[in-house]
């Protein structure tokens, strides 16, 4: 058949094990997962509320425009409501705004190590994936990232607070790129872990938009509002980029329920203080295990954090999953030696390190 030829041995994403395939596989009774950055608070308390009480029509199609969530989301963030992209979370919007621009004789310019969908999206639609490392301290450079850029760019990926290194790069840098940047090159922010921002030096880079019509945002509610299985995303960009984008949009991308849930999530913005506040505390109990024992880490702004087990990443990832704790190993990231995990509740992350402590014993690192 006549697949395209740019997809002959593309990957598919590998989903790592379930929980109840960990727990049969181990003879476990209880399981946590830590390696998908997911809230370890769950959601709102109102989401259940309304799910226990939900009275939804099944057979009618959802509100294709998304129009009360729109109308919630464009109020939270004061802007308008053309000035939004609803996807089936982030990932589909990457996908939209790949499937809209990119083509073969196209390129696309992203960190490397970051965010895996960006490229592999590139690889679909035949344009070339121009990587340029990350600074030592895991910032996007964005000097290099600038001097990549000729006329065949179309999207510069910017992924903020960055995934897998937890790493911010600072606001003033992204505006003097965004500056020095030609304006036909869409500037994608994916600003994933916004929530869990505390630096004081960030700035709301929604502003950028007003000033660069080429500046798209992305967030989503799969990981501080703690929706992640209902699949809501948001771009926030000028009117003239979105109503661009909108045509290659699926019609019914968001669920019923997933529309309700949303908008309940974003009413309880108390919910998500709380959430920061407790995984800072959190973030603090991985920080002081990795400076007791001599364990680099990237200084994270986000949910999760990437530090060094100075081991095999795999065999430190099965060590954990038999003693019941899922998370990342740095291999499937592209950085071996690492492992990246979410950071849960205080307990969770007690025993957990505990756990490692036994792991790293094992192997011989401590
Ligand atoms: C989790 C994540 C996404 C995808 O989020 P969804 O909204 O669940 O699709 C996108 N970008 C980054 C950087 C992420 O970490």
């Amino acid at each position: 058949m006549k697949f395209k030829k740019q997809i002959a041995g593309l990957q598919a994403y590998q989903p790592g094990k379930t929980m109840d395939e960990v727990k049969k596989a181990f003879n476990l009774e209880t399981v946590t997962k830590l390696a998908s950055n997911e809230n370890p608070y769950g959601a709102s308390p109102k989401v259940k509320e309304f799910l226990a009480n939900a009275n939804i029509d099944f057979a009618l199609y959802p509100d294709g425009y998304a129009s009360k969530l729109r109308a919630a989301v464009a109020n939270h963030l004061n802007i308008s409501e053309k000035q939004l992209l609803f996807g089936n979370g982030s990932d589909e919007n990457i996908l939209i705004v790949s499937r809209a621009i990119l083509e073969p004789g196209l390129n696309t310019i992203m960190a490397d190590l970051t965010f895996g969908q960006y490229k592999h999206n590139a690889v679909v639609e035949g344009a070339e994936a121009r990587t340029v490392p990350l600074t030592a301290e895991g910032e996007h450079d964005l000097e290099k990232m600038l001097a990549a850029i000729d006329e065949n760019t179309a999207i510069v990926w910017i992924c903020n607070p960055n995934n897998p290194t937890g790493t911010l790069t600072p606001s003033d840098k992204i505006k003097a790129f965004v500056e020095q940047a030609p304006s036909d090159v869409l500037i994608v922010l994916d600003e994933a872990y916004t929530e869990y921002i505390t630096d004081n030096s960030y700035e709301d880079s929604i502003q950028l938009i007003e000033k660069h019509p080429n500046v798209l945002v992305m967030r989503t509610f799969s990981k501080a509002y703690g929706l992640a299985s209902f699949r809501v995303g948001y771009a926030v960009g000028s009117e003239e980029v979105i109503s661009q984008l909108e045509p290659t949009r699926e019609p019914f991308n968001n669920t019923v329920i997933s529309q309700e849930v949303a908008i309940l999530g974003l009413s309880d913005q108390q919910f998500i203080a709380d959430c920061k506040e407790k995984n800072n505390a959190g973030k603090s109990q991985f920080e002081a295990y990795c400076r007791e024992r001599k364990l680099h880490f990237y200084p994270s702004h986000t949910n999760f954090i990437l530090m060094e087990v100075k081991a095999d990443s795999d065999v430190v990832f099965q060590g954990l999953m038999q003693r019941g704790y899922i998370v990342r190993s740095g291999n499937a990231l592209g950085k071996p030696g690492y492992l990246r995990i979410t950071i849960g509740t205080k307990e969770q992350n007690e025993e957990l390190l505990q756990k490692l402590d036994e792991v790293l014993t094992e192997v011989g690192v401590i």
